[in-house]
C-alpha cells in the first residue's frame, strides 16, 4: 500500500483534533473528486511498519481524538489489509479514541469485515456530484452516509451516526 499525505492535525475530518493519513490509489474516480491526486496506485510514499509507527507517535498526544483514513479508497484491495493494519494497531493502544474511515464502497459491499472490529464510524458511497450538498458536515454528497459502526452490527441495520 502507498499513502499521500499524513496531517499532524486535522478538524476538517471528523471530531475533534485528528490525526489523518490520506492513502494513495482510488479506482471510483467520481466527478469532481476532492481528492484527484490520489488515484494513481503508483505515486504517493510507501507505507511500511514504520509508517504505522509514526502514525500511532502522533495520535499519542493528549489533544488527539482519533484517528481519520482517506482516500484515495481505504477498501480497495490493495489497500485494505494496510488499514486494517493500521486499524488494528491504533486500537490496540488507543481503545478510548476513534477511527473514522472514508470510502467509495457502501458499507454492504466493503470486501473484509475484519476492518468493522476496529472502526468507529465509516463514511460510506462515492461522492456524486449532482447531489453536492455544501451543508453536510462529513460528507460530500447526500448518497454518502455517516454511520455508526458499533450500532450497526449491535442492531443488525444501519444506524447512522450523531453528534
Ligand atoms: S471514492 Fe473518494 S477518492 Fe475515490 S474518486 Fe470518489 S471522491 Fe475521489
Amino acid at each position: 500500500m502507498r499513502y499521500n499525505t499524513i496531517r499532524k492535525m486535522d478538524i476538517a475530518d471528523g471530531p475533534g483534533i485528528r490525526v489523518s493519513v490520506f492513502l494513495q490509489g482510488c479506482d471510483f474516480h467520481c466527478k469532481n473528486c476532492f481528492n484527484k491526486e490520489t488515484w494513481s496506485f503508483d505515486k504517493g510514499k510507501e507505507f511500511t511498519e514504520d509508517t504505522i509507527n509514526h502514525i500511532i507517535s502522533l495520535c499519542d498526544r493528549e489533544q488527539i481524538k482519533g484517528l481519520s483514513i482517506l482516500g484515495g479508497e481505504p477498501m480497495h484491495p490493495k489497500n485494505i489489509d494496510g488499514t486494517i493494519s493500521l486499524a488494528k494497531k491504533f486500537k490496540e493502544k488507543f481503545p478510548n479514541k476513534t477511527i473514522w474511515i472514508w470510502t467509495g464502497y457502501l458499507y454492504e459491499n466493503i470486501i473484509n469485515k475484519e476492518i468493522l472490529k476496529y472502526v468507529d464510524v465509516i463514511v460510506d458511497g462515492q461522492y456524486n456530484d449532482d447531489l453536492h450538498d455544501f451543508r453536510l458536515k462529513w460528507c460530500g454528497s447526500s448518497n454518502q452516509r455517516v454511520i455508526d459502526v458499533k450500532k450497526t452490527i449491535k442492531n443488525n441495520k444501519i444506524c447512522l451516526y450523531k453528534d
